[in-house]
């Protein structure tokens, strides 16, 4: 069998299986990739919320990070979960001397409102982690908390996006899916741009509360496209495509918010 092209996720754990590291490594199996994974931190979360959370050493950090990168090698990188500026750090440190795609979910805020990431980390955030990464991934709420833009409609993605340029990463895909049905006509759109090219990202929102998991899938996804030689704009089509399938295919888990599926 040839070697597959690998990703690495570098997150945290939700022991429910719907979101964080193994979100990451299902998406990275699905779309044929070989995933990887540096663990940042450890939830007690189901479908109802995270009932703790429990941060690794920057040491446990780094240690993965090595190992992965020195002997196995990886095609692309995603990150999620850092949970505190000390890691936001550390991993921006390695992310530096590493040449290859990175995108990175600047995650803050879970969809049950359960912290993730310290408001102490976002400076960090801002001026360390941003810089590096081929593609950042925020929502409208992690738009907001870094760069104070609010987006209340479909044209206001335009200065979300270019705020999020400021920071340095080469392409900010802005995710729109949090806008209301009425301003988004019934779409999920993103928009996706270097701040000269725009890609308009569109697809039917599909009425499911069970959307847990959406963000890192997305995330993950591009990087196995961009392990797999996708350009940016390739994979994020890509990616958009494969979210939107595992949207449509959540399912009820728990008493709470159910995950999107990898196996449909
Ligand atoms: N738990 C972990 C470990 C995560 O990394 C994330 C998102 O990145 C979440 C939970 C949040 O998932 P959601 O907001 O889709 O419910």
């Amino acid at each position: 069998m040839p070697t597959p092209p690998r990703a690495l996720t570098v997150a945290g754990s939700d022991s429910g299986g719907g979101a964080g590291i193994q979100a990451d490594l299902k998406t990275m199996l699905a779309l044929g990739t070989h995933g990887m994974s540096v663990l940042t931190a450890v939830t007690a979360q189901n479908s109802l919320g995270v009932q703790g959370a429990w941060e690794l050493p920057a040491e446990a950090v780094r240690a993965q990070f090595r190992s992965v990168v020195d002997d196995i090698g990886v095609q692309a990188v995603k990150t999620g979960m850092l949970s505190s500026a000390a890691l936001v750090e550390t991993v921006a440190a390695l992310l530096a001397d590493l040449d290859v795609p990175v995108v990175i979910d600047p995650v803050g805020v879970s969809k049950h409102g359960d912290p993730l990431l310290a408001e102490s980390a976002l400076d960090a955030v801002r001026t360390k982690l941003l810089p590096t990464a081929t593609v950042a991934t925020p929502n409208l709420d992690e738009v907001a908390q870094l760069t104070g833009v609010h987006v209340r409609e479909e044209a206001d993605l335009r200065r979300a996006a270019a705020a999020v340029l400021d920071h340095g990463p080469r392409w900010a895909l802005v995710k729109g899916g949090h806008l209301t049905a009425d301003t988004a006509a019934g779409e999920a759109v993103d928009l996706l741009t270097d701040g000269r090219e725009e890609h308009w990202l569109r697809a039917p929102r599909h009425d499911n509360r069970h959307t847990h998991g959406t963000g890192c899938t997305l995330a993950s996804a591009i990087a196995a496209q961009l392990a797999k030689g996708d350009t940016v704009p390739q994979a994020a089509a890509a990616a958009k495509e494969y979210v939107t399938g595992a949207i449509a295919a959540g399912f009820r888990l728990g008493a709470g918010i159910g995950p999107v599926d990898h196996g449909w």
